[in-house]
């Protein structure tokens, strides 16, 4: 394993995957951005209005009882601006909506008028969900939910990571997250996954929630500073995909849709990643070893449980095989560490035990050929 000797040489390369990988992502969404219906797709999120914090709540909220996806919402005329009307009895959410008067002054020095709306209450609004109206489909999302395998050693690792953190990890039903793929509650110290994803779609999600944490970005939620929320998707997407693409997984057709929509637009995310590429290599390559330490720690249980369950005399047989070895290396002036001891010697002890049952099978074979030899031999006898 590669990581077995943190010499600086590997420390360095590390270090250069990051930003290999920072880059990979950047060409994604330049990508991205030349496909077919993204500049419609762009087009039409730019229309939607973004909703205040409590709005959001109250939409989301409604959109749950109702029993309908997390979706758009806009106000009756807006929806004609995607060609799409409200359907007899759509039933509207109410939000609250600023109201603002016009207030006309003039400059007292240079005696122009200047004109200014400032707040002087709230109103309800209402507004419609997507399911209650018909017309043009609305442009597709380039941010698809990855579907096919993951590994089970890699969700392990990242789940034994999160735990680290002093968070607890669980599957839970869709219905019950509100829409989101995945969400992390400080008060709680939690992190729950939706129930209805692939796997390669949760070890993702799961890594994604992770650098929410490694980022600090729980810390900063209830402090006068918090950090935007498009920014701190950008650097939690931008680490998730970092970490899968050094699992060996590809998250692209996820990630680089979601960065281009909390950015509003390929160039847009690009220049927020360039801006934020030092702190997402930095939290990159942290995970990234940590994955690594976590997936050697199993590897070496593994070779441990594969020890402990051979006999004591298969045991006494690979230690006295390894000795050669050892003093081989001791020779060399080579110290091995514990971990290294310990693969040798499971490589010893598989060793054996490969040998011994090719020579089982070797007796067996033998057996049978004779076992026909006797039974033929009569035959040859005529
Ligand atoms: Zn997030």
């Amino acid at each position: 394993m590669e990581s077995v000797s943190n010499n600086g040489a590997s420390r360095l390369a590390k270090d250069d995957r990051a930003k290999q990988l920072l880059k990979k992502l950047e060409e994604g969404i330049e990508h991205l951005t030349t496909t077919e219906g993204y500049e419609d797709w762009l087009r039409s999120q730019a229309l939607f209005h973004n909703y205040s914090w409590g709005n959001s709540l109250i939409i989301a909220a409604e959109q749950l009882q109702r029993g309908v996806p997390p979706e758009h919402v806009a106000g009756f005329h807006k929806w004609h601006e995607f060609d799409r009307r409200v359907r007899a009895g759509g039933k509207a959410i109410w939000i609250l909506g600023p109201v603002t008067r016009k207030v006309v002054e003039t400059d007292e020095e240079t005696g122009e008028k200047v004109i200014s709306h400032p707040l002087v209450g709230w109103k309800s609004v209402p507004v419609f969900t997507l399911s209650d109206t018909d017309g043009k489909p609305l442009p597709e999302s380039p941010c698809h939910l990855l579907v096919g395998e993951s590994n089970q050693a890699a969700q392990a690792a990242v789940v034994a990571l999160i735990e680290r953190e002093g968070y607890s990890f669980a599957i839970s039903p869709a219905t019950a997250l509100g829409g989101a793929n995945g969400v992390t509650t400080k008060e709680t110290r939690e992190v729950k996954v939706r129930d209805d994803i692939s796997p390669l779609m949760t070890c993702k999600t799961s890594l994604h929630e992770l650098a929410h944490i490694k980022l600090g970005h729980l810390d900063q939620l209830g402090t006068s500073e918090p950090i935007c929320r498009g920014e701190a998707e950008l650097q939690a997407e931008s680490v998730a995909f970092c970490a899968m693409a050094a699992l060996g997984l590809d998250s692209g057709d996820y990630s680089f849709g979601y960065l281009v929509h909390w950015q509003g637009g390929g160039d847009e995310a690009v220049k927020a990643l360039k801006a934020n590429a030092a702190k997402i290599a930095g939290v990159s390559n942290l995970v990234i070893s940590e994955l690594e330490a976590a997936g050697q720690e199993a590897h070496l249980q593994a070779l441990q449980g594969a020890w402990e369950a051979a006999s004591d005399q298969e045991r006494a047989l690979a230690n006295r095989n390894l000795q050669p070895r050892l003093e081989a290396h001791k020779k060399a002036g080579i110290e091995l560490d514990g971990y290294q001891l310990a693969e040798l010697r499971a490589q010893s002890l598989l060793t054996l035990q490969v040998r011994s049952q090719e020579r089982q099978e070797d007796d067996r074979a033998v057996r049978q050929m004779s076992q026909v030899a006797h039974v033929s031999a009569p035959a040859q006898a005529h």
